[in-house]
């Protein structure tokens, strides 16, 4: 059985982010302490003993504190039940978090030759010694999977496929095509016991008829809800980027998510990345509301999905 845990549903910042006054930001500062979320990363099993993150956000060891599945074996003084972390992206959001995994115990980074990059350029992230945390690059199109500690199989196989996205902000200088292949990856992932699966899109600047036919009949998708609709950063006065330009589709919209995952028989459509700007993150909203209607999930920190 696969079992996934999303360790946290929001995107850059969490909610509320340390330096907004937006509307969702102070509710959950202050009346609506429910409303706060952790950053954006997921914790797979096909054993329930041993675990994989997708991606490690800069909110890791609060949502390791906050997940049993994942805290050390009882009795052990150094353990834990993580093999590997799964990078999709090079932002900070994606892999600030492995700077808390620094204690020596072995893992393994499995990420495209491009992140693999940036991670070698910092030297600050050779704290993870690379005799204890192997670092193994994944191309696209390429089914693996990942091995556990003792090297032996852990069950689930994950295709990496390229999205419509961009690189990481930070990186934006760089002379680069706005779809470079590798810049951003969707993950299908599979228990191989069981032949369940799920498509895990954290990030998507737009739905190909390719990606459409891809995720079509999935049991399961987590989905890019970055924005409610594509100018709410400037709307909002908080920004001056569009969804679009950040790479984010918006949720709302002819061409949002909603209406372009619609009626493709998944089973179930669950928005992850979803920014604090986002009036979605409200349960009575009119925009949560409507995602709801539509078959759609907010999940909050902790929630836990059995394929
Ligand atoms: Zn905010």
């Amino acid at each position: 059985m696969l079992r996934v845990v999303v360790l946290g549903a929001a995107a850059g910042g969490g909610v509320p982010q340390w330096n907004c006054g937006c509307r969702v930001c102070q509710a959950a500062r202050t009346e609506r302490p429910e409303l706060q979320s952790t950053q954006a990363s997921l914790a797979i099993s096909a054993d329930q003993h041993h675990w994989f993150l997708i991606n490690a956000s800069p909110d890791l060891r609060q949502q390791l504190i906050a997940t049993p599945q994942l805290h050390p074996a009882k009795g052990q003084l150094r353990h834990s039940p993580i093999a590997g972390v799964i990078l999709t992206n090079g932002e900070i959001d994606a892999f600030a978090g492995l700077l808390s995994m620094r204690e020596g115990s072995p893992f393994t980074i499995y990420a495209h030759a491009k992140v693999l990059e940036t991670l070698k350029s910092n030297s600050v992230f050779n704290v993870l010694s690379e005799k204890n945390v192997k670092r193994q690059s994944i191309e696209i199109d390429q089914p693996f999977e990942p091995a556990l500690v003792d090297g032996s199989r852990c069950g689930i196989e994950i295709l990496p496929f390229a999205v419509t996205g961009k690189s990481a902000w930070y990186l934006e200088a760089e002379p680069r095509a706005e779809d470079a292949a590798g810049d951003t990856l969707g993950l299908r992932i599979t228990d191989k016991a069981t032949g369940k699966y799920f498509f895990f899109l954290a990030a998507c600047a737009r739905v190909t008829d390719d990606l459409r036919s891809r995720i079509e009949g999935a049991p399961l998708v987590f989905f890019d809800g970055t924005v409610w609709r594509d100018d709410e950063l400037i709307a909002a006065g908080l920004s001056h980027k569009t969804g679009q330009a950040m790479g984010h589709i918006a949720m709302s919209g002819e061409r949002g998510a909603i209406a372009a995952l619609k009626d493709l028989g998944i089973g179930k459509k669950v928005f992850l990345h979803v920014n604090n700007s986002n009036p979605a993150w409200l349960p009575d909203s009119e925009e949560r509301k409507a995602a709801e209607k539509a078959g759609w999930q907010v999940p909050k920190d902790g929630t836990e999905i059995e394929l």
